[in-house]
């Protein structure tokens, strides 16, 4: 993170960010979602030490990253996070030996209130979460989203712009919403042909791997259907 980004108020905005754990010495690639500051340190995922921001000059700026799963990135800190992490705080400190939170505050309720609402709730900025598949889809669905601007120069060869423009005539569109078209309905169908992967793979976990008895009994059936007397066959 060499020079900030004219762009963003802060130099460490969208940076594959470098962090080497101190004990373990395993070393993680941690982006940072946001437009915002991400802190020097953090706990290792894998030995429960501190990692350490580090050779952060040559953190590479990817604003159109999309992290692959199971890693880790900082997001801003969402209301009902903050409220997880201020509650499992006020029941670690309530009655705490030196300095009980339980002395500070009539209730834990009180507590919870002035928390929330006070600069204890900043420090718990950025929060850093695993890229879990749902987590991920979220984040493409509405964070990522907000900060694409949705233009895009693609190279493509020459033979294949001209026979889209060519399709493009024929069907009185614009090339770019053919594009669209086009690139949506692949989409789709990425979409639908993995949901018949997965159910594919869940009768084969019931015939218990032999994929015989599937093809057998889904054959069967459908031929049963086409005898039945009011089938459609
Ligand atoms: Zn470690």
């Amino acid at each position: 993170m060499a020079k900030k980004d004219s762009e963003h108020q802060h130099a460490e905005a969208f940076r594959l960010m470098k962090y080497l754990c101190e004990e373990c010495k395993q070393v993680e690639w941690i982006w940072n979602s946001r437009d915002g500051v991400t802190p020097f340190m953090a706990r290792c995922r894998t030995c429960d030490g501190s990692i350490q921001h580090v050779e952060w000059e040559d953190d590479p700026y990817l604003p159109d990253f999309t992290p692959p799963p199971e890693s880790r990135m900082f997001v801003d800190l969402s209301p009902k996070r903050a409220v997880v992490l201020v509650r499992s705080k006020i029941e670690t400190w309530w009655n705490h030996a030196v300095c009980p939170m339980s002395e500070m505050f009539e209730s834990k309720n009180e507590a919870e209130k002035q928390l929330l609402a006070g600069k204890d709730y900043a420090s718990y900025q950025p929060d850093l979460v695993t890229v879990e598949a749902n987590v991920r889809a979220n984040w493409i669905g509405g964070t990522m989203a907000k900060h694409k601007s949705g233009k895009l120069v693609v190279r493509m060869p020459y033979t294949l712009h001209a026979s889209l423009i060519d399709e493009a005539v024929e069907e009185g569109v614009s090339l770019n919403s053919l594009i669209i078209c086009k690139l949506s309905l692949m989409l789709g169908d990425t979409i639908l042909m993995k949901e018949g992967m997965g159910r594919l793979r869940e009768l084969l976990e019931q015939a218990k791997g032999s994929a015989e008895d599937v093809v057998v009994a889904a054959v069967g059936k459908a031929l049963a259907r086409e005898h039945e007397p009011d089938g459609r066959g």
